[in-house]
């Protein structure tokens, strides 16, 4: 069995690869003697920034690449030309050879296909060259990219369309670099095949209605609002020598099999405890690189589980933050193997611990800077604010399903409800002082005392409302975190465009609605404050039953939720069924950004995945429990048979063999009967079209995995260490 023993000694190497410079003999791609450079220094030093623009290009193309970015002006495809060459040059002196169109296809990560810079000449040489025709579009062959039924095969092409609005970049590698420029995707009829697209419709939509508002509130010099984002990420780290050594981390992101260690994160110890050696160097890395590229990360540190970290940027307009989320995941994967180390973005990717989520901080901002989720300190600002944050408390109530339907994937179904995660039911945490001044608002005039007159009704300003921590609430789905809200649902691995997507586009129409009817009423010569007034009243009757402070864990929440009416659907399976609801389709298409074949084609992509998700696992299961776990086990029960045998060949009565291999004998059995279920319902895809393939998924193959995890698990913990060679979640877990 040479496999033991090499199991044995990988355990120990991947502890030593933790040690900074140690007498290992191990190349860490770290060590003691570097010098991060300064940040600020090599902040986006690897963009074509605006700053980089001013510089390399003519004035008045200069200011017409501004015009776009800002105003969303078209581009000239004459001034593309004169941009293409400055980026150019810029690049290869960078030292980049190619050039791409970066995208967002539907499967939520990002795609790229290299163009080499080279154009041969007459003399038999070459030149490098890039025009504003590549800049502005490409044709990669997307025949392969899920479309959702929008592209038939026939018509397989699709075309990419630079964005202006995001900066291009450099990514560089150990033998050279590629200059990415952000696209969009489409397909020649026009409709959307990626994640840009909707998402900067969905801003478009917001800006124009959040302006109308600001203009209602008299508020001036305002040309533009967008959403902001910022976008906390967990993950794990662990050594690659286990990950290497698991397929079933490898094919499906997460682990299938695996008994519970002795400890898990009872102690408590790891969260915000110190940053091992090993990981800081890759944390650091990670940051150098992503700082290079313009990503503004600010924060890292150890998270609950163990071997699981956060690392999370300062806030952006929400079309770059959701790039430099890509990138960041992007980073976060490739940097890991020259530490000797395997990321691991799945959002359960160990069972019995905490799993990895996103926790996706939204707000709307002015382009001259106004936060309209900041409470201010003049009743004119207060009452922008109550507005706004009105609007969103409408905008969650009124689509909760959308909002679930967003972060529905097969992976975060571990997740949500699994008290650790925001509960799978759709709420909002306000915190005591707002939630106290929406019911006040409701009643009308408040008790003295209380939080005494707003708006028309006597005191100028809101208490201040607490910016950190106390009042917080880690079960709350939808928090308000004092200048903005916090989606905390949304998957680890998953895009966040989707989930924004979502935002902005209720948030657009919940604004619009309420403008439309401070607009009637003014009409009926009320005061602006009564107008509002009336308005926020009706807001809270009508949608108070969304505003939720308590324990999101608690059963009590579960019971109360449903007298409330809220949605609820525990997993994803039922959760798409919002696709289908009229009102989803209406809210698309009047706010321009899904129309209904983009939107049901959405559909389609996100019941494949889940289908070809449960599939593979499904798949890997049955495998590691035939090749791995079976074959353990009965090497292992040979060796009991052995000794029983020749125990009475001696004479000896040996009880504690004879009921160990009783028992391994059972688990063997019952390992192989689940197995064999399991191959069976793998076997059968449960129909023709992707809802009774995902119900069979759901219905069949979930369980019958289970049931082989099950044994799996038993068994695991009764065969002797050197005859089990899968890494253990102890090694995983607790080898830094
Ligand atoms: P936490 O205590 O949850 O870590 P932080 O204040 O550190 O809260 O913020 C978490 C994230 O929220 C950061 O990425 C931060 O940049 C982001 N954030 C702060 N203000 C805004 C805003 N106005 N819009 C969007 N995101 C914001
Ligand atoms: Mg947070």
């Amino acid at each position: 069995m040479a496999q033991t023993a090499s199991r044995r000694y990988s355990v120990v190497a991947a502890a030593k690869k933790g040690v900074v410079n140690g007498s290992n003999g191990y190349s860490n791609g770290y060590s003691n003697g570097y010098k991060a450079p300064a940040s600020d220094e090599i902040f986006g030093e690897d963009t074509f920034s605006i700053d980089v623009m001013r510089q390399k290009l003519p004035k008045d193309v200069f200011n017409a690449v501004m015009a776009t970015i800002e105003l969303g002006k078209a581009i000239d495809p004459k001034i593309a030309d004169i941009v293409a060459v400055a980026m150019k040059d810029w690049a290869v002196e960078k030292g980049a050879t190619h050039f791409t169109h970066w995208f967002q296809p539907l499967t939520g990560s990002t795609a790229e296909k290299h163009d080499s810079f080279i154009t041969p000449n007459s003399g038999g040489g070459a030149i490098a060259r890039f025009s504003g025709k590549e800049l502005i579009q490409g044709e990669p062959d997307a025949s392969s990219f899920p479309s959702g039924g929008i592209r038939a095969t026939f018509e397989a092409r699709g075309y990419t369309a630079w964005d202006v609005t995001s900066p291009a970049f450099i990514m560089k590698n150990p033998r050279g670099a590629t200059l990415c420029i952000p696209t969009a995707f489409a397909s020649w009829t026009g409709e959307a095949l990626d994640h840009k697209t909707p998402l900067l419709r969905s801003m478009e939509s917001l800006n124009k209605q959040a302006l109308r508002a600001l203009e209602l509130f008299g508020v001036k010099n305002v040309s533009k609002v967008y959403s902001t984002v910022g976008a906390e990420q967990e993950y794990f780290l662990i050594d690659e020598e286990f990950a290497y050594n698991r397929p079933d981390l490898l094919l499906a992101g997460r682990t299938l099999i695996g008994a519970k260690p002795p400890r898990g994160q009872e102690l408590e110890d790891h969260y915000f405890g110190s940053i091992p050696d090993r990981v800081l160097a890759y944390m650091t890395d990670v940051e150098e690189q992503l700082y290079r590229l313009g990503v503004p990360i600010k924060t890292r540190h150890n998270e609950v589980a163990p071997a699981q970290y956060e690392i999370a940027p300062i806030f952006e307009n929400t079309n770059i933050a959701a790039d430099h989320q890509q990138l960041t995941m992007q980073v976060l994967r490739t940097t890991a193997r020259k530490y000797g180390l395997f990321c691991i973005l799945h959002e359960k990717p160990f069972a019995g611990v905490n799993g990895s989520g996103k926790h996706v901080n939204w707000s709307m901002s002015s382009n001259t800077g106004i936060n309209l989720l900041e409470p201010g300190d003049t009743p004119h600002d207060n009452m922008q604010f109550l507005f706004f944050c009105a609007a969103v408390i409408r905008a969650v109530d009124k689509h909760q399903d959308l909002l679930r339907l967003s972060i529905a994937t097969a992976a975060n179904d571990h997740r949500l409800g699994a008290n650790e995660a925001p509960p799978a039911i759709i709420s909002i945490f306000l915190g005591d002082q707002l939630e106290k001044i929406f019911v006040q608002l409701e009643k009308g005039k408040p008790k003295k005392g209380e939080t005494k007159d707003l708006l028309g009704l006597g005191t100028p300003v809101l208490p201040p409302l607490p910016l950190h921590a106390g009042d917080r609430n880690r079960t709350s789905p939808f928090a308000f975190t004092g200048n903005k809200f916090e989606f905390r649902a949304v998957g680890s691995s998953q895009s966040i465009s989707f989930p924004l997507v979502v935002l902005n586009t209720i948030a657009a129409q919940a604004i619009d609605e309420l403008s439309t009817e401070i607009e009637k009423l003014l009409k009926q010569k009320k005061t602006f404050e009564e107008a509002l007034q009336t308005v926020l009243q009706n807001v809270v009757k009508e949608h108070k039953r969304i505003i939720f402070g308590g324990d999101g864990y608690s059963d009590a929440w579960k019971a109360e939720a449903k007298k409330r009416g809220l949605y609820m659907k525990n997993t994803s399976l039922e959760a798409y069924g919002a696709f289908h609801d009229k009102k989803n389709v209406a809210l698309f298409s009047k706010y321009e950004v899904f129309n209904e074949r983009e939107w049901m084609a959405r559909e389609e992509i996100m019941l494949d995945q889940y289908f070809k998700t449960i599939n593979i696992e499904g798949e890997t299961t049955a495998s590691l429990a035939q090749r791995v776990v079976l074959p353990a086990a009965i090497r292992y029960l040979r060796e009991l048979t052995a000794t029983a045998e020749s125990s009475k060949v001696a004479g000896i009565k040996s009880s504690g063999v004879e009921k160990t291999t009783k028992d391994v004998n059972e688990l063997v059995d019952s390992l192989r009967s689940a197995l064999d279920k399991l191959v069976a319902v793998n076997a059968d895809e449960g129909g023709k079209d992707l809802h009774s393939k995902c119900k069979h998924m759901y219905g069949k193959v979930i369980p019958a995995m289970s049931k082989v995890r099950e044994f799996s698990d038993e068994l695991e913990k009764v065969i002797p260490d050197d005859v089990w060679h899968l890494p253990t979640y102890q090694e995983m877990l607790f080898v830094k």
